[in-house]
């Protein structure tokens, strides 16, 4: 053989030792030593931004939805990571009696069925019967406000059972009521009056009006095919950002298997003037205020220095006047752009406004200005 054809020979080797192995650690973007908390969220997170029905034509989109439920079906199951931690996508293929359709690897599971299971809505953002939205809050310092930073909090939601994948039923299996012959209506006979009756059709009691019902309920959610959990965000709170902004959370409200779930929107509330964090801070629009107490001997004769601890809780805000430098009480020093960030315009400030208070001898009392911040 040439020599340019023996190269190919080796490239073709290296390639498919290369793609033997999908990486799904690396897909889910966790690592090796993940626990199932954080396979799940990463599934969550992923699933939702990679969902073919919001990257329509994307086929690059579509295919990493794919890879996703591949891994997560894999390392979300004990067995299947710990083949998988020793020998590799290979070792399941052989553990699952040669490969299944489309190179899956034999798992054979739908990715949209999987989708369906943490979001509900058939899978599909498109048709599907939507979920009342979300609403929480979250406070933060104005310290917190200012440096920008990633918070975490926890929300009560219900979620679709993952025993029994929001079938509701133990074997995973329905049956047709007995009682409505599957049709989810009956009709009655209601009696108006003495020999007068009324025929009325209403959905079955026994089934609900599903036609359908379990014999043997899930032991987790008892039928109930949801469940009530605690779940983790993590919200970024960016330099500046204005008090009462709100954040989505896409698909993160309630979940049924009845409908896609729908938004959380958590507003940011920023804690109250006497919290700590503020460091006697208050801000308006991208402005901070701050009050500065002098006696009147400083506010008459000047001759001062001072460092007060600046709102991000690590710099400080040196104030002063010379010798025969004297400061109304209720005067006002605006500080050029050491005000809050302005919200997404990098390396932008507001301004910071210093108002003297002025001790008055004898009279125990500060004298504030006229004009109240
Ligand atoms: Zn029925
Ligand atoms: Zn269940």
């Amino acid at each position: 053989m040439l020599r340019w054809q023996w190269f190919l020979v080796y490239l073709l080797v290296v390639a498919s030792a290369v793609f033997a192995g999908a990486d799904y650690y690396k897909i889910l973007g966790v690592g090796k030593d993940a626990t199932e908390k954080q396979i799940k969220s990463a599934y969550r997170q992923l699933s939702k931004k990679y969902h073919p029905d919001k990257n329509p034509g994307n086929k690059e989109a579509e295919e990493k939805f794919v890879q996703l439920a591949e891994a997560y079906e894999v390392l979300n199951d004990k067995e299947k990571r710990g083949i998988y931690d020793r020998y590799g996508e290979e070792g399941l293929k052989q553990g699952a009696g040669g490969g299944g359709p489309g190179g899956g690897a034999g798992f054979g599971n739908d990715p949209f069925d999987l989708f369906s299971r943490f979001f509900g809505g058939g899978g599909h953002f498109r048709g599907a019967r939507r979920g009342p939205n979300m609403e929480a809050r979250i406070s933060v310092t104005l310290e917190q406000l200012y440096e920008g930073t990633e918070l975490e909090f926890t929300v009560p939601v219900q979620t679709i059972c993952e025993t029994c994948g929001g079938s509701g039923s133990a074997d995973g299996e329905t049956h047709r009521c007995g009682s409505c012959g599957g049709q989810g209506m009956k009709v009655v006979r209601r009696q108006l009056a003495p020999g007068m009756f009324q025929t009325v059709k209403m959905p079955c009691d026994v089934c609900g009006g599903r036609g359908q019902v379990i014999a043997h309920a899930c032991k987790v959610c008892g039928g109930a095919k949801i469940v009530k959990e605690m779940r983790t965000h993590t919200i970024p709170i960016e330099p500046g950002t204005p008090r009462g902004t709100r954040v989505v959370f896409e698909n993160e409200a309630d979940e049924s298997p009845e409908w896609e779930a729908g938004d959380l929107y958590v507003e940011v509330e920023e804690l109250q003037e006497s919290s700590k964090g503020r460091h006697g801070y208050r801000r308006r629009g991208a402005d901070l205020f701050r009050r500065e107490v002098l006696s009147a001997k400083e506010a008459l004769y000047g001759g001062w220095r001072r460092d007060v601890v600046f709102v991000d809780g690590k710099t400080n805000v040196t104030l002063s006047r010379k010798s025969g430098e004297s400061v109304q009480a209720g005067e006002r020093e605006v500080i050029r752009n050491k005000g809050m960030p302005r919200f997404r315009e990098a390396g932008k400030h507001g301004d910071l406004v210093i108002e003297y208070v002025v001790i008055m001898p004898g009279k125990g009392r500060a004298k504030k200005g006229h004009d109240e911040l």
